[in-house]
């Protein structure tokens, strides 16, 4: 017996029902980084095509771009275009008939003013609609020590958890670069920061659980991007190991812990699922539908290389406008997306799962 909710942007106690609905019925939801109308409107498709619903969330860059990076103040530029990719959400989610948690991506200690500015536009939001505009931020201050990470993750949290706001922490290192947090070098099976510490999962549950809502990216050897096979060694087993000491010192119920799955791009299937055994509802994706929105614009220009170059053919005439339209250029693009998608939603079970009814 799986609860229902109506299609649309989840947030408060619905947003722990769809989270609830994953962890029970064993699938994961992919949380899809978009950067404009196209991307944002593709990931809704595709869970509509998919039954399925869907996590859709801006980096600081993919915000600071649907506002246009012509904008000149680009802190302004970044809190702006966020929330107008919110508005566009809240407006059109409904009518694709999924599910949408509205989530903002790594924010690190620089960072912390963004996500402020974001919890003023959804505490303005709850006044007038009863509902915040996100449903949850991440705040990743996994570079600085855990006492300034848990004590500002509980300060956000003391404010979001009024308004019906969920918090993503960060504990352990996950490797690789996103959009400028992190960086290339902490990649490798040997790095111990790459592993989650249970020790640190304890004190963070302990801290933040009377508060409100939190998930946890832990690390378990993920990295963002994709690289070299061999260079990565998933480790899904950590996660087991911080739920159980976490079900054993606190007596909560089994798998405690909300877990998030960063750099899901070019994982192995098989970890993937068993990483969803351990409690993971969120699989974070952006290097693979990246990839698969550009390879699409590259193979259509490749397809009709003159329609790029003159817009009536220099030697028989012949109008190109047809190709070059952008709307054809960019449709192709969010169906190659969507196709993309299509397999995230295979590898994480959530195939006509949506709770949207
Ligand atoms: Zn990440």
């Amino acid at each position: 017996m799986s609860s229902t909710l109506k299609p649309g942007v989840v947030t408060g106690e619905d947003y722990k029902t769809l989270v609830n609905g994953a962890k029970q019925g064993h699938y994961a939801l992919p949380a899809v980084n978009v950067v404009g109308t196209n991307s944002v409107n593709a990931a809704m498709e595709s869970a509509a095509k998919n039954g399925s619903d869907i996590i859709i969330q801006f980096s600081n860059s993919g915000g600071q771009f649907f506002a246009g990076f012509g904008l000149e103040d680009s802190f302004e530029a970044k809190v702006l275009g966020t929330v107008s990719a919110a508005h566009h959400v809240h407006l059109l989610a409904e009518k694709y008939g999924i599910c949408v948690v509205l989530h903002t991506d790594h924010a690190n200690k620089a960072l912390i003013p963004w996500v402020e500015e974001l919890i003023k536009h959804s505490e303005n939001h709850f006044k007038s609609h009863g509902k915040p505009l996100f449903s949850s931020h991440m705040l990743d201050l996994s570079g600085e020590d855990i006492d300034f990470n848990l004590s500002e993750s509980k300060r956000l949290l003391e404010r979001m958890s009024k308004i019906g706001m969920s918090l993503e922490i960060e504990l352990g290192v996950t490797g690789g670069e996103e959009d400028g947090v992190g960086s290339d070098d902490d990649i490798g099976a040997d790095n111990p920061l790459l592993y989650t510490q249970p020790e640190d999962c304890l004190r963070a549950w302990e801290m933040l659980s009377p508060i409100g809502h939190f998930s946890l990216a832990a690390s378990f050897g993920n990295v963002h991007g994709v690289y070299k096979p061999g260079n990565v060694k998933l480790r899904p087993e950590i996660l087991k190991n911080s739920q159980d000491l976490i079900e054993k010192t606190c007596e909560t119920g089994s798998r405690p812990l909300d877990l998030v799955f960063h750099g899901g791009s070019g994982s192995e299937k098989e970890k993937i699922s068993t990483a969803i055994g351990y409690g993971v509802f969120k699989m974070n994706i952006d290097t693979d539908t990246q990839f698969a929105f550009s390879k699409a614009i590259g193979h259509y220009v490749n397809e009709s290389p003159k329609a790029f170059l003159h817009q009536v053919d220099p030697e028989d005439g012949t109008p190109y406008k047809k190709l070059y339209d952008p709307r054809k250029v960019l449709r192709s693009a969010e169906l190659s997306m969507i196709e993309r998608l299509d397999e995230a939603f295979i590898d994480l079970g959530s195939v006509g799962k949506s709770l949207a009814k």
